[in-house]
């Protein structure tokens, strides 16, 4: 295993507060009405971020804080990638704790997860996405969700993710993204306030439209797109997903 790597390869764990605090939420939020995949978890509703019901079922699961985006993740691992089967080393950037886990929880998973800062045990490696501190074609496979809407220089974030994972191997990627439209994105739109009505969020730097294919291509990706509208209704209601968490598939060439 090479050296970096294996510095890197940690186990995400919650202080036991925190766990505490999600352990009983997932008690006093217990149900049937709806399921979290990210924790298995039988559940009367989704929270807000204090922690109260929110009316639809876009919130973040009261046992394991997953968001919506997340739960529409780890439902496409399942269904589309060999994650619970094969041996992988999974790079997560800008990692979010309930996936950690649920990735740390498969003995075939070997879990690494990049941020800038160390924002909770499911930071194993500090470094930026433009510039991941890891040996080439070192990964086996790598999530990327709701990061390079925030990246001004994206095209050096997605190169870097295609330099890291291995021939053969596979990213998930997904953003805020527009079916109907080309990427909306000014350098000159610096004012936090204008981006966040221009790009919808106060940090994000573009509105990805359905170009977003065309930039992972460009880095030699092979690239599908996995369409929310492709998850039955039921289910989208049931875990509580958005009706557009759309999913890119990327492929690295080679095997
Ligand atoms: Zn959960």
């Amino acid at each position: 295993m090479k050296t970096l790597l294996a510095r890197a390869l940690r186990s995400p764990r919650l202080s036991a507060v925190k766990r505490a605090i999600l352990w009983a939420r997932g008690l006093a939020f217990a149900g049937s009405r709806y399921r979290c995949p990210c924790c298995n978890s039988g559940l009367r509703g989704f929270v807000g971020r204090w922690g109260a019901l929110v009316p639809n079922s876009d919130g973040y699961c009261p046992r394991c804080n997953s968001k919506a985006r997340h739960r529409r993740i780890w439902l496409y691992l399942e269904e589309h990638t060999d994650v619970l089967v094969e041996d992988l080393c999974v790079l997560e950037v800008a990692p979010w704790w309930a996936l950690a886990r649920r990735l740390q929880r498969q003995p075939n998973v070997r879990y690494v997860g990049l941020d800038q800062r160390r924002t909770g045990p499911q930071v194993t490696l500090i470094g930026d996405a433009r510039s991941i501190p890891l040996e080439s074609s070192t990964v086996d496979a790598l999530l990327c969700v709701h990061v390079l809407e925030h990246v001004v220089e994206d095209q050096r974030a997605i190169a870097e993710l295609f330099r890291v994972l291995r021939p053969g191997g596979w990213a998930v990627v997904s953003v805020p993204l527009r079916l109907d439209r080309m990427t909306d994105e000014d350098p000159l739109v610096t004012d936090p306030d204008e981006r966040g009505r221009r790009f919808g969020e106060r940090g994000h730097v573009r509105f990805y439209g359905i170009d977003l294919t065309e930039r992972l291509e460009a880095s030699g990706f092979g690239v599908r797109l996995h369409r929310a509208s492709e998850v039955p209704e039921t289910v989208r209601r049931e875990c509580g997903l958005r009706e557009d968490e759309n999913v890119f598939h990327c492929t690295k060439p080679g095997a």
